[in-house]
């Protein structure tokens, strides 16, 4: 999978936020004996009050999403500072960070989730192909169609197999007749790579498969209703090794068709899964940029700390 990404990696262009880097073209080696040279500059660069200045490539070419000095407040608290960064079609965008920096908050963003919060409140510009989808007459239950969730624990509903697929498609009135629907729900279990090991139970109940299989019959789930993004809340923190490897692969396999951005914790399954990496800290786009590049020569001193494991 790392040839696979690393062949596809160049597809983010567009203008350069934050400051350069002087190593920026030889790469930092970060092996921790190596770790006293050649440090980013970019945090010392910064001015004391700049909100939002990111290092590394806040904007892509045609992009599906564009965030414009979003903030988020829950209540008093100022979780999501000035965050202004675009999603990529058809790439895996992999938000990383020390717990508590706004990772959830900030996917919460791009599917109005933070509307369900009591207290919360985001301010900016979020648009989704050109659309603003903070605009309070934009039907939110269409933007979660259009932008799918896979949470952290998989969550299948109290119903069969099929029903949990065939659940979104009839409420969007998506399937003409039984054998459309057939077909869909079909389709999505073959996309989610679960179709070979539920077909001959379909009316079983989806809470009786192993994690693994649940957490892929949730991306069938999202899949079914036909999204333009999916979003995923850390979807392999409540797997095991197995189950993530096999949504780690369904991810890449799914980039073809969708936009995916993806919370993490693991910064291994970060450099695995993703063609782009956005750094959060304390609240803020610290940098972001293609993977790679985020991995092997981070432009600002928090980054290299948290991905050298200098941070705390
Ligand atoms: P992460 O996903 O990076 O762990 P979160 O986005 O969950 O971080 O949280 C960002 C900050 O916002 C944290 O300080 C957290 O305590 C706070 N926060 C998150 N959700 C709520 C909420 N519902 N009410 C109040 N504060 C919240």
């Amino acid at each position: 999978m790392q040839e696979r990404r690393r062949a596809d990696s160049a597809g983010a262009s567009g203008s350069e936020g934050g400051h350069r880097h002087p190593d920026s073209e030889s790469g930092l080696n970060l092996k921790p004996s190596a770790r006293t040279h050649a440090r980013p500059t970019a945090l010392e660069e910064r001015t004391p009050g700049q909100p939002g200045q990111t290092a590394g490539q806040t904007s892509v070419d045609d992009p599906i999403f564009s965030c414009r000095d979003v903030n988020v407040y829950y209540g008093a608290k100022h979780a999501l500072k000035h965050v202004t960064i675009d999603v990529a079609r058809k790439q895996v965008l992999a938000a990383i960070g020390p717990s508590g920096c706004g990772k959830s908050t900030f996917l919460r963003c791009l599917n109005r989730m933070n509307d369900t919060i009591p207290g919360a409140r985001v301010t900016g510009s979020i648009t989704l192909d050109g659309q603003d989808i903070q605009d309070k007459r934009q039907d939110v239950v269409q933007i979660r169609a259009r932008v799918g969730m896979v949470f952290q624990k998989p969550n299948p509903f109290p119903k069969s197999i099929y029903d949990n697929v065939a659940y979104g498609p009839r409420i969007h009135g998506l399937a003409r007749g039984r054998s459309d629907l057939d077909d869909i729900v079909c389709t999505s279990l073959q996309r989610a790579g679960l179709w070979n090991e539920v077909k001959d139970r379909l009316r079983s109940p989806g809470t009786g498969l192993s994690g693994g299989q649940q957490q892929r019959l949730c991306i069938a789930r999202t899949i079914a209703v036909q999204p333009e993004v999916i979003l995923m809340d850390e979807p392999c923190s409540a797997l095991d090794p197995i189950a993530t490897a096999r949504i780690e692969d369904l991810i890449d396999e799914l980039r073809a068709s969708y936009a995916i951005v993806i919370v993490t914790h693991s910064m291994q399954q970060a450099a695995r899964v993703s063609q782009r990496t956005a750094y959060f800290h304390m609240g803020e786009l610290i940098e972001v940029g293609e993977t790679d590049r985020v991995f092997t020569n981070p432009r600002h001193r928090l980054t290299e700390d948290y991905i050298t494991g200098r941070f705390g």
